[in-house]
């Protein structure tokens, strides 16, 4: 499937490198890193209504904000609460152009020409999934947001990609494929709590974390389950399995990274 490949010691190589995670890329898909300046209480951001992720400390807060992979080229703005009764202040920023390339797959044909039923069960679950993307919880994640990267395993960097499958569009790929084995164990890339576990009809076999502030990340098509939602996990724990479950070509961990209801890509979470 055209799989860009890292080197392996590409991670060793950037380990040294200093953070901050998430990098700052400022496209549909990326994340921006606004500065908010000193104050003595944490910041109240918002991104259009949705509660956005602050973190630092009284001498200097940063908002970190996920960009929808839909959203328009151009200027872009949160809004930062008064604390005073004042207006809300916004701050802009812009968002630069990227190009995503097209990806075309083959898949078993009724993944991708509904039955009624499955049409049913699909909108029945994507209800479901956007109260669980809703999830906004503390504690806020720690400042350094690092990922471990949830299996070893050559990542594609095909976040982004524009779908066709079966000669169909269909939405861009909001995620990162990892190739491995099916029964690979994945582990957490950071603190989280499980808040989902389901079986999904494209996503098959799924996990969701919640990380705090609205930073998520979910698992899918796995073959199997080991955790029970409410399970609070460290990094590194093994929570769940590589499998090929749901509308699959072959066996992945498909990774997905949630800020502020945006997915973005992973990458920007990892040091390589
Ligand atoms: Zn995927």
């Amino acid at each position: 499937m055209g799989l860009a490949l890292l080197p392996a010691s590409a991670a060793l190589a950037q380990d040294a490198t200093p953070g901050p995670w998430p990098q700052a890329l400022q496209v549909p898909g990326g994340v921006a890193r606004l500065a908010l300046g000193p104050a003595p209480e944490r910041p109240v951001v918002h991104a259009g209504d949705i509660p956005v992720l602050v973190l630092g400390d009284a001498s200097a807060w940063t908002a970190i904000v996920g960009i929808p992979l839909a959203a328009p080229v151009g200027q872009a703005h949160v809004s930062v609460q008064a604390t005073d009764g004042a207006p809300a202040r916004r701050i802009a920023y812009q968002v630069a152009a990227k190009k995503y390339r097209e990806q075309r797959l083959n898949v078993a044909p009724r993944t991708v020409d509904l039955s009624p039923e499955d049409q049913a069960r699909y909108e029945r679950e994507r209800d479901h999934q956007q109260r669980v993307m809703a999830t906004f919880s503390t504690p806020l994640p720690a400042d350094a947001l690092r990922m471990r990267q949830p299996v070893p395993g050559r990542r594609s960097s095909s976040f982004g990609l524009r779908r066709v499958f079966n000669g169909q569009a269909r939405n861009p790929h909001s995620g990162m494929d990892i190739a491995a084995a099916t029964g690979t164990p994945v582990v957490a890339p950071l603190p989280g709590r499980v808040i989902d576990v389901g079986d999904y009809f494209f996503n098959g076999g799924t996990v969701w974390l919640d990380h705090g502030g609205g930073l998520l990340s979910m698992y899918c098509h796995l073959s199997g389950v080991d955790c029970a939602v409410g399970e609070q996990l460290a990094t590194g724990q093994a929570f769940c399995r590589v499998g090929a479950t749901g509308r699959v070509t072959g066996p992945h961990l498909h990774w997905g990274v949630m800020l502020n209801r945006s997915m973005v890509d992973p990458a920007l979470f990892l040091p390589a």
